[in-house]
């Protein structure tokens, strides 16, 4: 099955050792120690420990120590490479300091690349006049989409109305983190100026956001206030939410991103309620993996997996036509992502 990871991260360049790993393998801030008694863990040993050539079910040491033996360069082009992605839409915004450039990932993943740039890292980087530089700076860039953390930043119950110049240059603070809610409408105003997709964070993710104003239906009133293509990424366990959202604004989106990653046995399940409402020209496939290749291998593995069982389902009880099925899994594998962000499918 075509796939385009429209929304995911770079990977992690140095070898890492199983406290290294395990902090990459769970949403908490808080390690534990027993990141591999979950359902993502027993997925990488289900599913990456092949690529490594180990047995399916590899104890979680058994595969930390082939990891370390083979070197994370050869582990990531192995789990990179045998993901079959067509393209990938990379959020360069966090930690890149940590994680291969755009040009190695490329390389070493043997597939296409496209900057996504994170509004807050950018507006972040001004030192100047403010908002004036923003817009410039805005300007310069040629990414394939934005992407807004402010559910990180404050959450997405924000305030629709377009800020004036002058309210923006008073919130502004230079050189500190954004959470000013004037300054994060300002950014996402911006954005929609362009007239480029914004992919905007919302549901699961790390305990920096406060989970429940981060359900994309609190973003409703600023949703039908703006006019240009917002996809609302990971959403659950709000992806329900998020498929009433696509379902009654045209230019919404949605993917179930990390969560198909986290849910590993589950997948299917997030996945199928996510596509009990959303048309079908309006579902993504990402996999928003950081730091462990890891990610973009289970990803595009589950989600194939998921679609495929879900799809096949609907054929059984002959809700719909294979030809259908076949055409669903081409838009909302890579076809909707195709369009929406003008990539060509060579
Ligand atoms: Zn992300």
């Amino acid at each position: 099955m075509d796939l385009v990871d429209h929304h995911c991260h770079s990977v992690v360049r140095d070898d890492l050792d199983r406290a290294a790993f395990e902090e990459l393998l769970t949403e908490s801030d808080r390690p534990d120690g027993r990141a591999f008694e979950s359902p993502v863990g027993s997925a990488v040993r289900r599913w990456c420990a092949p690529v490594l050539d180990l047995p399916k079910h590899a104890p979680a040491a058994e595969y930390l120590a082939r990891r370390m033996e083979l070197g994370t360069a050869e582990v990531t082009r192995r789990l990179l490479r045998s993901s079959g992605l067509s393209e990938l839409l990379v959020d360069t915004g966090f930690a890149a300091d940590r994680l291969l450039d755009l040009p190695e990932l490329s390389a070493t993943g043997d597939a296409p690349v496209r900057e996504v740039i994170r509004l807050e890292a950018l507006a972040e980087s001004i030192t100047g006049d403010f908002p004036a530089e923003f817009r410039a700076a805005l300007a310069r860039q040629r990414p394939v989409a934005w992407k807004s953390i402010a559910a990180y930043r404050y959450g997405l119950d924000l305030d629709p109305r377009r800020p004036d110049d002058s309210e923006v240059a008073a919130a502004w603070v230079p050189g500190r983190r954004i959470e000013d809610p004037v300054i994060l409408r300002f950014l996402l105003w911006s954005a929609a100026d362009t007239g480029l997709p914004i992919q905007v964070h919302c549901g699961f993710g790390d305990p920096d956001e406060t989970l429940h104003r981060a359900d994309p239906a609190v973003l409703q009133p600023f949703l039908h206030e703006i006019g240009t293509p917002v996809v609302l990424l990971h959403c659950y366990p709000y992806h329900r939410q998020a498929a009433y959202l696509a379902h009654v604004y045209p230019h919404v989106y949605f993917d179930t991103g990390l969560a198909v990653n986290y849910l590993g046995a589950s997948a299917k399940t997030v996945l199928a309620e996510a596509m009990e409402l959303a048309p079908y020209h309006k579902l993504l496939y990402s996999s928003d993996a950081f730091g462990l290749p890891e990610f973009y291998f289970l990803g595009a593995t589950l989600f194939r997996r998921a679609l495929r069982q879900i799809l096949d389902s609907w054929v059984a009880g002959e809700d719909i036509s294979a030809p259908d099925a076949a055409r669903i899994a081409d838009q909302i594998g890579a076809g909707n992502a195709r369009a929406l962000y003008g990539l060509s499918a060579d």
